[in-house]
């Protein structure tokens, strides 16, 4: 038996996983394998029939599933084994199955973990009440309506308002199911300000500055109490919630084993390669920055695939590592620490989430070097990409550290910007 079952094993048949996938491939990595938990490979889009997908990868919208079926025409040759769930991932490349046979541990040269974002569900959100039925996320609505053509429910309220929690709406349009409500704890929308216009045309209310307080009867969600800013309680009559987006990443596998985090959001820390605290392995995709768009994952997994098979085929360079340290109204960035060759310089590009709406300059210093700085409009659950960043690694001595500052501050100005 050879040493190792696999050159690369893949975790998760999403877009980011597909992308990795084709990368390999396209280097000439023979002995890959993908293996996805469901019974159907391509992760969320599978489930996602609207046409959110494909702009920067095909130039044109398209379904999830078509989106899908576009990306895997890219990777032949990949080998995906579905109904197959990676329980455990153990140091030298060793990882535990379950599968339809039973329990398995093989070993991989390299892997690449691309467990996607799921939305946070109601217990997480600490919302008391009763635990009636009829609550879920908008993953679970797509899944009953596209999948299995469920309509477990007539008067939902939504509970966000981020682009995700409109593509609950637009699901259930297509049901004919008319939402009785969004709710929404700030005073404006997450996703892009025309997103309420979509919701206004429907006729769907959007209560701002506004929390649900108490959650129906232990039978039925047949209404919700909900709070405003001012304390005054109003009920809605409704009979189910979808709670939607405050995405998280699928990290059970990270948490459970040997990789470094970062404290605050439980994220395994990646370098700008997708490369974790173990050089054997890579967290790519949605897992590392929930959650970001389809198309941008496919394309974060290709590059992923590419520093894979440059370290199978040429081997790993021997590097310093930086944390990047950033201040506190920046929510994570990707990468989280940087490895710096030994001689010369790397360029990435870093992408960032904010907590709160922002105007302002954006500044890397790396020691005393300023590494980057610019203007950038900032959105929460909004990408922001820091371009062409370049560390030099004579540049580095014991106190060099990668800082991220959010130079001025103007919320104002932001709620102001035009197309938001
Ligand atoms: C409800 C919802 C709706 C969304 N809608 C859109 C949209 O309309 N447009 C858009 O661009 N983006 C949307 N997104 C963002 C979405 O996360 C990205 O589009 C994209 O799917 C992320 O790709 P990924 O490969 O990182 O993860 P995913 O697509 O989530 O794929 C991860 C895969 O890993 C598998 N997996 C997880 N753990 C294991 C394990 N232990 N063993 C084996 N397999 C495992 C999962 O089953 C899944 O198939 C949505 C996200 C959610 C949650």
């Amino acid at each position: 038996m050879n040493k190792f079952d696999y050159d690369v094993v893949v975790i998760g048949s999403g877009p980011s996983g597909i992308g990795a996938a084709t990368a390999l491939v396209k280097a000439g990595v023979k002995n890959i394998v993908v293996f996805e938990r469901e019974t159907r490979i391509g992760g969320i889009p599978r489930h996602t029939n609207h046409p959110s997908f494909g702009l920067l990868v095909f130039k044109r919208p398209m379904s999830g599933p078509k989106f899908i079926k576009c990306l895997l025409r890219q990777c032949p040759g990949v080998h995906f084994e579905t109904t197959t769930t990676v329980v455990a991932v153990k140091r030298n490349g060793q990882l535990d199955l379950a599968t339809l046979d039973g329990l398995k541990t093989i070993r991989a040269r390299h892997i690449i973990i691309a467990t996607g974002a799921r939305e946070t569900p109601r217990h997480g959100r600490l919302i008391s009440g009763l635990r009636p039925r009829g609550i879920i996320t908008t993953g679970a609505l797509q899944q009953f309506v596209n999948t299995i053509k469920l309509y477990p429910f007539l008067k939902p309220v939504i509970v966000g308002t981020e682009l995700v929690s409109f593509s609950a709406i637009w699901t259930l349009r297509a049901a004919g199911i008319k939402p009785v409500a969004m709710i929404e704890k700030n005073s404006r929308i997450t996703a892009y300000r025309p997103a309420a216009l979509f919701a206004r045309l429907l006729g769907v209310p959007i209560y701002y500055n506004t929390i649900v307080a108490d959650i129906g009867d232990m039978f039925d969600t047949r209404k919700i109490e909900i709070l405003n800013a001012n304390s005054e309680s109003r009920t809605l009559a409704c009979d189910s919630i979808i709670f939607s987006g405050n995405f998280v990443g699928e990290n059970s596998l990270a948490h459970e084993g040997h990789l470094k985090l970062n404290s605050k959001t439980r994220i395994p820390k990646v370098d700008q390669n997708w490369l974790s605290s173990d050089l054997q392995i890579s967290v790519v995709g949605n897992a590392t920055h929930p959650a970001d768009m389809g198309d941008q994952c496919y394309i974060e997994g290709k590059s992923a695939g590419v520093a894979v098979a440059a370290i199978l085929q040429q081997g790993q360079t021997i590097t310093d590592t930086v944390e990047v340290q950033h201040d506190e109204g920046i929510r994570l960035t990707t990468p989280s620490i940087v490895r710096i060759p030994k001689l010369g310089r790397t360029h990435f590009d870093l992408c960032m989430h904010v907590t709160k709406p922002y105007t302002g300059i954006i500044e890397i210093r790396f020691g005393d070097d300023i590494a980057y700085r610019r203007l950038h409009r900032c959105m929460p659950a909004r990408r922001v990409r820091l371009k062409n960043i370049s560390l030099n690694n004579s540049d580095l001595n014991d106190q060099a550290e990668i800082h991220i500052s959010l130079k001025s501050r103007s919320r104002k100005h932001s709620d102001k910007l035009p197309g938001h």
